[in-house]
């Protein structure tokens, strides 16, 4: 391998790390900590040139290519059989953002996590459709798709993408729009990264700056109660409210605050572009149930990065999604029995995210002469109204027991699944038709036209 790739780290700006190499094991770790990625080099990059170069090497070496951001979304890459083949391009030293305010438009470098697009875009008074963590890659989210706190008014984050620069397989480095490369632009709106390496996105920003916002805390002997509520009452909730509700059970930790500290409970948040009052009247059937703590206040659209209280630095994890079409009683009965009082899970965390509104595929095209923005790409939306995630830490003696709950929380939730699966909460290997349905055959058509042999991978392959 030395001798194959012998040449290219004198053409890096950044660097080239091989197996045994004293920053191997630094270069190869994933945000999530619980995947032991093992490829065959590892370039950082310094620059876009860098990218241009790793794929040329790579290609005349007779290996392939991933691109990694952050390495939220590792576990289904690092588990492919042909990963020892693979030159792992992470990006992750590459942050920049620059923001266009007059035109709405951030331009973001492709390590740029979603706490850097906040704190370049809020003094402008701009906020991006942005997940729920400050250090979720804003490559991997977008091109997955990208579901934000304001998601449901709004919709994906892919949609509001206005160009991307993209090395392709040829060792090309190409600006794709609407008017140039428009195949490739659609694919890798919801694709993903298996189209080639992207160095820089842009996208449209909105003029918001407050909402209404926060979370709601009960002890988990009340998850019959408050979910069963949540259930009927995103029934009927307008587009302006997005929201989740989680079951978590938390080990005793010093860092955590005593409120969650070795504490079962169930949690509520609620993001509403909404007046303060409109938003009381909207929480009313949630309060009734007289949470223990209650957050929800007008707050910059800025904090909302600290909502979820996602990890705040890498973190072990082993989990996975799935799409629901509704949330009836029966589900969340179903979903209890897997998660709720009582039940032996080894899950940290299990969680139900209200889809639909801007979520919707019509919506989203509807909206696009809103926003300004070109017709969505290969993902527009979801045919799902509520989105499952579930988690937990794979230490030494849990990991059977986590496997077996994350299976049997997705078993007893089975009857309701949505025909579709979303690439970002995909956490383990899914055909591509899953993830895609019928436009699959499109995505290979324009994988076949930019990579024919395949040479860039991704953690979801469109072949596959
Ligand atoms: C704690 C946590 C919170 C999350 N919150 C949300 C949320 O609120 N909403 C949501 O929708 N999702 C959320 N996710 C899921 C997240 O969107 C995915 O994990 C996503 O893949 C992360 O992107 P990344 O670039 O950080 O990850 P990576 O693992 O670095 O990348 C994932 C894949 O993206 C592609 N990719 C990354 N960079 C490039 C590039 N430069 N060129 C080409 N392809 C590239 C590659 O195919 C790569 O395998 C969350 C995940 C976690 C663990």
């Amino acid at each position: 391998m030395r001798h194959e790739l012998s040449g290219l780290a004198a053409r890096l700006d950044g660097r080239l790390s091989l197996p045994g190499d004293p920053g191997w094991d630094a270069d190869r770790l994933a945000w999530n900590l619980a995947v032991d990625q093992r490829p065959a080099a590892v370039v950082v990059a310094a620059s876009t040139s860098d990218a241009v170069e790793t794929v040329r090497a790579a290609a005349a070496a007779g290996l392939g290519v991933a691109a990694q951001s952050t390495g939220h979304n590792a576990a289904p890459l690092a588990a492919q059989a042909d990963f020892s083949e693979v030159v792992l391009l992470r990006m992750h030293e590459l942050r920049d953002v620059e923001i266009d305010v007059e035109a709405r438009v951030a331009r973001i470098e492709p390590g740029a996590q979603w706490g850097d697009v906040v704190a370049a875009a809020a003094p402008y008074g701009l906020a991006a459709l942005a997940g729920s963590s400050h250090d979720v890659g804003v490559m991997g989210y977008t091109l997955g798709g990208g579901v934000s706190w304001l998601a449901r008014s709004h919709g994906l984050a892919a949609n509001q993408v206005l160009a991307a620069e993209i090395v392709t397989a040829d060792g090309v480095l190409r600006r794709v729009d609407d008017e140039h490369d428009a195949d490739l632009f659609w694919a890798i709106r919801g694709g993903g990264g298996d189209f080639g390496v992207v160095t820089a996105l842009e996208f449209r920003l909105f003029p918001i700056t407050e909402v209404v916002a926060g979370m709601m805390l009960w002890p988990l002997d009340a998850a019959e109660d408050v979910l069963q509520t949540w259930a009927a009452w995103t029934g009927g909730l307008p587009d302006s409210v997005t929201s989740t509700a989680r079951v978590l059970r938390l080990p005793p930790l010093p860092e955590l605050p005593p409120f969650l500290s070795g504490r079962s409970l169930v949690i509520v948040e609620a993001v509403c572009q909404e007046s303060p009052e409109r938003a009381d009247e909207l929480l009313a059937p949630l309060r009734a149930l007289s949470p223990e703590i209650d957050t929800v206040h007008p707050q910059p659209v800025a904090d909302l990065l600290a909502l979820h209280m996602d990890p705040p630095e890498p973190t072990p994890g082993y989990g996975d999604g799935m799409m629901l079409s509704e949330l009836a009683p029966a589900t969340v009965r179903a979903f209890l029995d897997a998660v709720g009082p009582g039940a032996d899970t080894a899950l940290l965390v299990a969680e139900l995210r209200h889809l639909g509104g801007a979520l919707d595929p019509d919506a989203a095209l509807a909206l696009t002469e809103e926003h300004d923005v070109p017709a969505p790409g290969v993902v527009s939306g979801f045919d799902a109204q509520y989105l499952v995630f579930a988690t937990g830490i794979p230490m030494p003696g849990i990991g059977d027991g986590l496997v077996a709950s994350l299976g049997r929380l997705f078993s007893r939730i089975e009857p309701w699944r949505a025909p579709v699966e979303y690439l970002n909460f995909a956490e383990h290997a899914r055909s591509a038709e899953q993830l895609w349905g019928e436009r699959v055959h499109r995505l290979r058509a324009v994988k076949l036209a930019v990579d024919p042999a395949g040479l860039i991978r991704s953690n979801h392959p469109v072949r596959r």
